[in-house]
């Protein structure tokens, strides 16, 4: 038996990861993520799929994160029959983020509409919500460590990467007709020793390894997070001002909150009421709270006393709530989301702080290039909201440290625990990052066979096994 893979996504870019394999007549598709990002990538979504996805007989998912997942409504609508294998984390946060996605893909071919600039009449999307509901009724959660049977020959169990609730490295066993064989895709890892998630799986024995590579020449400055929040916070409420903070609704909100309710606790803030204003953050949150044993907030404790009930966490879900914001002038705290600021309600936030002095606006996360958010972190004196030019009048702050991603070192770390694979794949990351990561593989580990795959590129794996 042969086996072999083909790139359709996820190849010197960070988004988009699709990774098929060919084992025997079966094809498994690993992720199915959408490319995000920059135009020459975004088109890689509605050109025509690179293989007929009526002959994909099963996709295993690493996560739930977009560029890993958000493909599936669309592979659905082109004929895709199912199954879908993912942890029982990872299938209920699909069931937030799918149906999120589709309806932004209905609002984006809505808005073309209205501007009047599409070549199709009415503008398609590239999903609907009908395709993401098919796509969840295909989904079968299963849990982590146990060995799933996905063909007849080939078997998968998913181990905690300690990236995102539900995150998952997963571990392939394939038997041929004379050898069996391990391959391993490590699918995002997160950090060690952080606060929400576990430090990511070892893992001991892999023939062929498909490692991330996010962060491979980067090391995050491991920057004292607690401290730095506590000072912003004083010195936004002696200046008579709110805290705005855009964050993402999966993950970052979350870890938000833990560190507030930590400063809280130690009273290293004054007391004050920290809201959250996003429906998608609410829902998550409670995922953390249905899904105890997958991240560390739950260890030892009983469900009521989960860190997201603290009496300080004002949750607000409907519209007037979250207007009703607007007029809170001082000593409170708003998350909101779209992190980087492109969309939801941080937008009618932004509207309104961006012109008061006494606020600060804090970016605790990455800002891609092209956003809101990275304009106004970048120092622009104005920003476009609702088709007005709002003065940036109040402070600007950003922290880091909080990233979900592994850093070079953690990388390796997690690498140097695999007895050298025979031949490993750098994926998920820009060129430089992946380039720096193969080199430290080669050098530092001997690993023989590091390759870094380029977009629709195609390598036999096993022959004759
Ligand atoms: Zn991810």
């Amino acid at each position: 038996m042969d086996v072999r893979v083909k790139f359709l996504g996820g190849a010197k870019s960070v988004t988009g990861s699709k990774y098929l394999l060919e084992i025997g007549y079966k094809k498994l598709l690993v992720d199915c993520g959408l490319f995000q990002g920059l135009k020459e990538l975004r088109l890689r979504n509605w050109a025509e799929f690179p293989i007929d996805a009526t002959t994909i007989d099963a996709i295993v998912l690493t996560h739930a994160h977009i560029d890993h997942s958000g493909y599936l409504p669309r592979i659905v609508k082109d004929g895709f029959a199912g199954p879908i294998y993912c942890t029982e984390a990872t299938a209920a946060l699909l069931e937030i983020m799918l149906k999120d996605a589709a309806k932004l893909q209905e609002e984006e071919a809505d808005y073309i509409d209205k501007k009047g600039y599409s070549k199709h009449s009415p503008p398609l999307p590239l999903f609907d919500l009908v395709d993401a509901e098919k796509a969840l009724g295909m989904l079968i959660a299963v849990p982590y460590l146990e060995l799933i049977d996905i063909f007849e020959n080939v078997k998968a169990t998913f181990f905690d990467a300690g990236h995102i609730l539900g995150s998952s490295i997963v571990s392939f066993s394939i038997q041929g007709d004379t050898q069996q064989k391990k391959v391993v895709f490590s699918g995002d890892l997160g950090r060690y020793n952080q606060p929400v998630h576990q430090d990511p799986s070892p893992i001991d024995q892999a023939d062929v390894l498909f490692i991330e590579s996010t962060y491979g020449d980067r090391d995050n400055l491991a920057s004292d997070v607690e401290g730095q929040l506590a000072t912003i916070v004083k010195d936004t409420f002696n200046n008579g001002g709110c805290l705005l903070i855009p964050a993402f609704a999966v993950g970052r909100t979350q870890l938000l909150l833990y560190y507030f309710f930590q400063l809280l606790e130690k009273k290293m803030i004054p007391a004050c009421e920290i809201y959250i204003d996003s429906p998608m953050a609410i829902s998550t949150t409670n995922l953390f709270k249905a899904h105890p044993n997958d991240h560390k907030l739950g260890i030892g404790r009983e469900a009521e006393d989960s860190i997201f009930d603290y009496p300080h966490f004002r949750y607000y879900r409907s519209q007037e709530s979250s207007i009703s914001i607007n007029n809170i002038q001082k000593n409170a705290v708003i998350i909101s989301a779209s992190g980087m600021c492109t969309g939801g309600r941080i937008l009618h936030h932004l509207y309104n702080r961006l012109p008061r002095k006494n606020d600060t606006l804090l970016f605790a996360g990455y800002q891609a290039e092209g956003t809101r958010g990275r304009k106004i972190q970048d120092g622009d004196a104005t920003s476009r909201i609702y088709g007005e030019e709002i003065p940036v009048l109040c402070k600007i702050e950003s922290i880091h440290g909080l990233s979900a991603h592994a850093d070079r070192q953690e990388l390796m770390h997690w690498a140097s625990q695999i007895e050298a694979p025979k031949m490993a794949f750098v994926v998920h990351g820009e060129l430089a990052s992946a380039t720096h990561l193969s080199e430290k593989l080669k050098e530092e580990l001997h690993w023989p066979n590091v390759m870094i795959p380029n977009y629709l590129e195609s390598f036999e794996l096993f022959s004759g096994i």
